[in-house]
């Protein structure tokens, strides 16, 4: 097997997958599945700094944001979807697969959200139902300041639905103190589970919003207020997947355990795009990367798959590429969750230096020896 250094999925702790592993009873019939599910939900919501309900859904990271969508909006509802980066604009077609009209605010891809052109925009325009942003917005590595942006739709009366799949646990996320009404969440980022569950948080204002709805919400499987009730009528909408929410169950208590996660994730980072910069190459951010991923431009004269089939050949590391407006331009080094460790950063990055001289791009240093220079 190689080494999965792509930004989600991470590799997993030997205990996860033994937790999914485990002997299951009916997650339908058995009350003891609702207590575990109720008492898991309680502890994510406290890792994310917030008394709001939080709900596990039974699908891959997209179902939030989809989730988020379906039962926010109705038809002719105008949503703000703030875009600099790929997964900022792919809202949009959320909001209009459930009848909204999507307003974009889009700028420039290499950096965050400027916060005070944002402020006068809103001054001009504020009459949005909801608006989407996303923290961490991983095909360029940008992290937006959703503690300001936030705070700052809400003193407009705009509930906020955040996307922190990719930042969650590798980068603090405080949902009350920001003033975020959905945050969505997956299980195969930073927080080291296998791909197969989504997450949520919701706000009263985000539930009275659904609840008073004209129209009713056009999905079953997508709409969060099912789930409104879940503790009191010990009754999900659908069988919940109990072995993937056993081993999320395990990643979560590891995630508790590691008091010092966020300024590891924040160190590594730190010294990946030092080494990287120092190897010669350049990264694709002017400022603002979260401490999760780092993106590289693809030097001139090489490609993103010759890079980085000769890393999974030569050295069995797995990074990866991109998609849509980035595709063949960058590669990206994942440096999330299990992931962001010493060892294994220095491992891909030693690969990387070795398959790039192999390739004819000679790097000015050992990114491996660099990076570890800086600890
Ligand atoms: C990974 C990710 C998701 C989940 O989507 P998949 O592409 O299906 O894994 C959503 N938002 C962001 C920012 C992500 O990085």
């Amino acid at each position: 097997m190689y080494k999965m250094m792509t930004p989600g999925p991470t590799m997993t702790a030997p205990s996860v997958m033994e937790a999914r592993s485990r002997e299951f009873g009916n997650p339908d019939t058995d009350l003891t599945f609702c207590e575990e599910y109720h008492a898991l939900c309680g502890e994510l919501a406290g890792l994310l700094h917030t008394k709001n309900e939080a709900y596990i859904l039974g699908g891959e990271g997209i179902l939030a944001l989809e989730a988020a969508c379906a039962s926010l909006t109705e038809p002719g509802d105008r949503v703000l979807v703030i875009d600099n980066g790929i997964f900022g604009k792919g809202f949009a077609d959320f909001v209009k697969i459930y009848g909204g009209e999507p307003v974009l605010y889009t700028v420039d891809y290499h950096r965050p959200v400027d916060v005070e052109e944002l402020a006068e925009y809103l001054e001009k325009d504020h009459d949005f139902k909801y608006a989407t942003v996303v923290h961490c917005d991983t095909p360029s590595g940008v992290l937006n300041d959703i503690a300001s942006i936030c705070p700052l739709l809400k003193r407009h009366g705009i509930l906020t639905v955040v996307d922190a799949v990719a930042s969650m646990f590798g980068e603090e996320v405080r949902v009350d103190d920001w003033q975020i009404d959905i945050v969505c969440g997956g299980s195969q980022k930073a927080l080291s589970a296998p791909p197969g569950l989504a997450f949520v948080t919701v706000s009263g204002d985000a539930m009275t919003a659904m609840e008073q709805r004209k129209s009713p919400i056009a999905s079953f499987y997508c709409n969060l207020l099912t789930f409104k009730n879940y503790y009191r009528d010990k009754w999900f909408p659908y069988t919940m997947p109990i072995s993937d929410i056993y081993g999320m169950r395990e990643a979560v208590s590891l995630v508790k355990q590691d008091a010092g996660r966020i300024e590891r994730h924040r160190r590594v980072a730190a010294a990946v795009r030092k080494a990287v910069e120092a190897a010669g190459l350049s990264l694709y951010l002017e400022e603002g990367s979260a401490s999760t991923v780092t993106v590289v431009r693809v030097p001139d004269g090489l490609t993103d798959e010759a890079i980085i089939g000769g890393m999974l050949a030569d050295y069995q590391v797995l990074i990866s590429g991109c998609f849509d407006v980035l595709k063949g331009k960058v590669i990206r080094l994942g440096h999330m969750g299990n992931n962001a460790n010493e060892d294994d950063v220095a491992e891909m990055l030693f690969a990387l230096t070795g398959t790039l001289n192999k390739l004819g791009f000679s790097c000015q240093c050992d990114m491996g020896e660099k990076f570890k220079s800086y600890f």
